[in-house]
């Protein structure tokens, strides 16, 4: 058995392998059709095949997962699509098996399979319109009839389906079908369309191909191509089960053999096992939506900056808000693997990057939104470097703080009139700055409006590193040097969506539940000097306010940009 956490795949794998099913070989793959980017629900099927493979090759087995782009439906897709799918899966730390597969470069294998499924009598040219297909199709409580089309005889099939590929007839004009049951109760299975007509540019095939299969009937044959044991699929492929083996079963084991001989992927001796389909519950995350054609519809109408903005659930989208690739996997552990559909709060993703930067991302002070402070009683000129552990737990080094007469701290750490249980700092009375001395507020400088702009303030000189003699000070606020301090933009996000079910029929549109407030950009922050090293996708705690981290696009030398990824804790109500 292999280490991981244990689930009715894993199980079934086991099963397999114990029964000498596969030869000890655990082989799965990745199917994305590129037309979007990859979020979250991606991750959960990304983890799964790359996990299982890797985890049956730790164990000693021959583990491996493909990265197979589905790209039958070109006019969807494109290059963009591929490059950044590539890069998201890199970045969760997976590798897939040799080079990258696309269906498409099975056209040739799967143009032959279908001549072959002609010649056997099990496929024929329909030229029914689409809207007598469906109406000859049934209903689920109707079983469908025979097409006039499906008693053409082979040789008129194989002609048809000649010309079809040469390019002489129109889109729609006529479709290649199974020839199975009419009368099925599973849709699926009566007589489904395998090939139709598609005359446009394929970005990776261009203009050679004018037929196009379709995904039930390219799937499985790529699959078994592969020579894929176990082809893990989300639940509403289930009903699709059925045509996945009728194709397989249907089409001579000899000539999948010889293409999967062919392609390098298996041996000639080996006997051929077909792959087996296997399906588990698609993630759903509350408050957030799943589907590439929303979230696309949100990047061309320009509610969001892109397919990578940080409100968005793809990964490209977390990894710029500042999740870690451990922490998307650690997730996608706690969710589990089940058979029942079911929504995960979305307050589960955020603790999980919460506990991860938590344990190892450095602590840094930035404020928000800098009030001024002198201390009069501070040499004028003088600075002293002050040393900070960069986190409190983890020996991770420490952080060089300068301190000396003019500091700022945050706005809202001050008030006038403090309110009830008001620990920070008011005139007449002592805090302590993080890591420095106590201070004590003595006069409140105001503008002509009466809008507080600067705060003169006293130090006292024995409380470095120990408590004041005689007194308590409670509270501890967080500043920045004056001289040194770092200018940044703080990008505060909150959720996307308002409402827990943003798909809810109750709306007109999942658009109406955006949330109007998911980004505040704060200007004019300041930060301690030691962010003038930050990197690009550095995280931190900043002190009492949260964790950042620096933005990978828009952030530059001399020019700090950090997104908040996550608050300190969970602050919304459930
Ligand atoms: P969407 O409906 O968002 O467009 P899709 O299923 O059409 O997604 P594909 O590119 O076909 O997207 O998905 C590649 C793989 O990822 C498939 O095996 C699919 O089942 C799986 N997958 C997609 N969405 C989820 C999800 N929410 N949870 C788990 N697996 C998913
Ligand atoms: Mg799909
Ligand atoms: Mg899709």
């Amino acid at each position: 058995d292999s280490k991981g956490p244990s689930n009715f795949i894993r199980h079934l794998v086991d099963q397999d392998l114990a029964a000498g099913k596969h030869g000890g070989r655990v082989q799965t793959r990745f199917p994305p059709e590129p037309n979007g980017f990859l979020h979250i629900g991606h991750a959960k099927s990304i983890c799964l095949n790359f996990g299982l493979a890797q985890s049956y090759s730790d164990a000693g087995y021959t583990g491996a997962c493909n990265l197979r782009f589905d790209d039958t439906n070109p006019e969807k897709e494109s290059q963009e699509y591929i490059d950044a799918i590539r890069e998201d899966i890199r970045w969760l730390g997976f590798n897939w098996q040799g080079d990258i597969r696309y269906t498409s470069s099975y056209f040739q294998h799967l143009y032959d399979f279908a001549v072959e499924l002609i010649r056997l009598g099990k496929a024929y040219v329909c030229s029914l319109t689409p809207d007598q297909a469906r109406e000859y199709r049934g209903t689920l409580t109707e079983p469908g009839r025979d097409s006039p089309f499906r008693s053409r005889t082979i040789e008129e099939n194989l002609d048809l389906f000649t010309r079809m590929q040469a390019g002489e007839f129109d889109n729609g004009a006529h479709s290649l079908r199974a020839k199975i049951d009419m009368a099925s109760p599973n849709i699926n299975m009566r007589d489904p369309v395998i090939y139709r007509i598609r005359s446009i540019n394929h970005h990776q095939t261009g203009e050679t191909w004018k037929v196009y299969p379709m995904y039930d009937y390219a799937h499985c044959i790529s699959d078994a191509l592969e020579h894929v044991t176990h082809s893990l699929c989300t639940l509403e492929f289930e009903d699709h089960r059925p045509l996945y083996d009728w194709i397989l079963q249907n089409l001579p084991d000899e000539s999948l053999n010889a293409a999967c001989v062919a392609l390098g992927n298996k041996t000639a001796e080996s006997a051929y096992v077909m792959p087996q389909q296997t399906e588990f519950a698609r993630l759903n995350i509350n408050y957030t939506v799943m589907s590439k054609r929303k979230l696309k519809e949100l990047v061309e109408l320009g509610l969001v900056s892109g397919w990578d903005d940080p409100r968005m659930p793809t990964l490209s989208g977390l990894r710029r808000r500042g999740f870690t690739p451990h922490s998307i996997r650690h997730f996608c552990d706690m969710i589990g693997m089940s058979r029942s559909e079911s929504i995960v709060d979305v307050g589960m993703l955020e603790s999980s990057i919460r506990d991860d930067l938590d344990s190892n991302a450095p602590r840094a002070m930035c404020v928000l939104r800098p009030l001024k402070v002198t201390l009069s009683n501070y040499p004028a000129g003088k600075q002293e470097l002050l040393q900070l552990p960069k986190h409190p737990k983890k020996d991770i080094g420490h952080r060089e703080l300068p301190f000396a007469a003019e500091l700022f701290i945050d706005r809202s750490d001050f008030e006038e009139v403090p309110p009830p249980g008001f620990k920070r700092l008011t005139t007449g009375s002592e805090v302590r700055l993080r890591g420095a001395y106590v201070i004590r507020c003595d006069e409140v400088i105001k503008d002509d409006a009466g809008e507080v702009i600067e705060l003169r303030c006293s130090y006292d000189d024995q409380t470095l590193g120990q408590n004041p003699v005689g007194r308590k000070v409670k509270g501890v606020i967080h500043w920045v040097p004056a001289a040194t301090a770092v200018a940044a933009e703080v990008r505060i996000y909150d959720r996307l969506f308002l409402n827990a079910n943003p798909d809810d029929r109750a709306f007109d549109d999942f658009k109406d539940s955006l949330n109007p407030d998911s980004l505040q950009v704060l200007t004019g922050c300041l930060a301690e000097p030691s962010l003038a090293l930050a990197a690009a996708e550095d995280s931190f705690q900043f002190e009492r306010e949260g964790y950042f981290c620096v933005d990978r696009i828009d952030s530059e030398p001399g020019k700090l940009v950090v997104n908040r990824t996550v608050s300190l804790r969970d602050s919304w109500a459930k």
